[in-house]
């Protein structure tokens, strides 16, 4: 299946976290989007990898995705090594997307930090002709990255004021990760992000980066160089920083 856009994460529920008005909005948009989770986070200090698994499933149903995939690198240990990356370069030539979304590569986590790297590299590697998978070589365009505990200076923010509550949703689909009503999982340890707390710190991050770019919320997102433009005033047509 050909795929506009593939968004690789760490761990089931990455992408949500930082990016899922973005992807949700891109499927709203009629793009063809995809993920592709690298681990089936079975280091996860709440729930089953078959907990997530089904969490990942039904988060990909709500926002509209054509595909999704779990590599089953093992979760704490992505290491950039070639058999890794191979698993990655058939998932870019299987879907041969244009567009890849993939975590920024500073990261708290050394899985998202590593799963940067490793995805930017299979994205080079996944383009050269001898690099056999049985697959037709392919090369996705360019690759853009999302934020997960450290931030940058974002080269672009996406409005997702029409798809934040799709987020939302997408995000408590997630229940043995984050708080909900009546959890089955609250006999489990708590963590930082299953408290009601880590619930408005997302949306508090969303307004933030939406205040940033007169929306009501917004997705950060930063690409590797200058974004190239041949339209300067149709480009900021209707932007205006002195409302
Ligand atoms: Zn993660």
């Amino acid at each position: 299946m050909k795929l506009d856009v593939l968004v690789f994460e760490a761990h089931p529920d990455d992408m949500e976290l930082s990016c899922g008005g973005t992807v949700a909005k891109m499927s709203k948009q009629g793009y063809a989007v995809g993920v592709v989770a690298l681990t089936k986070a079975e280091l996860g200090t709440r729930g089953t990898p078959q907990d997530r698994r089904r969490e990942f499933e039904a988060s990909a149903n709500v926002l509209g995705l054509r595909a999704w995939d779990v590599l089953d690198i093992p979760d704490g240990n992505i290491a950039n090594t070639p058999e890794n990356r191979e698993r990655i370069i058939r998932a870019i030539r299987r879907y041969r997307p244009q567009l890849v979304l993939a975590p920024y590569w500073l990261d708290r986590h050394p899985d998202h930090a590593n799963a940067s790297v490793v995805v930017r590299e299979a994205c080079f590697y996944a383009g050269l002709t001898k690099i056999d998978t049985g697959q037709p070589p392919h090369r996705p365009g360019t690759v853009v990255y999302y934020p997960l505990h450290y931030e940058f200076t974002p080269t672009l923010v996406v409005d997702i004021t029409d798809t934040f509550e799709t987020k939302l949703a997408a995000i408590h689909c997630y229940t043995s990760q984050f708080h909900s009503r009546d959890n089955r999982f609250d006999s489990e340890p708590q963590t930082y992000i299953s408290s009601a707390e880590f619930l408005q710190v997302i949306e508090t991050r969303a307004r933030y980066w939406g205040s940033k770019i007169g929306a009501t919320y917004g997705e950060p997102f930063l690409w590797n160089g200058p974004v190239p433009v041949s339209d300067l005033p149709g480009t900021f047509a209707k932007i205006s920083d002195l409302r």
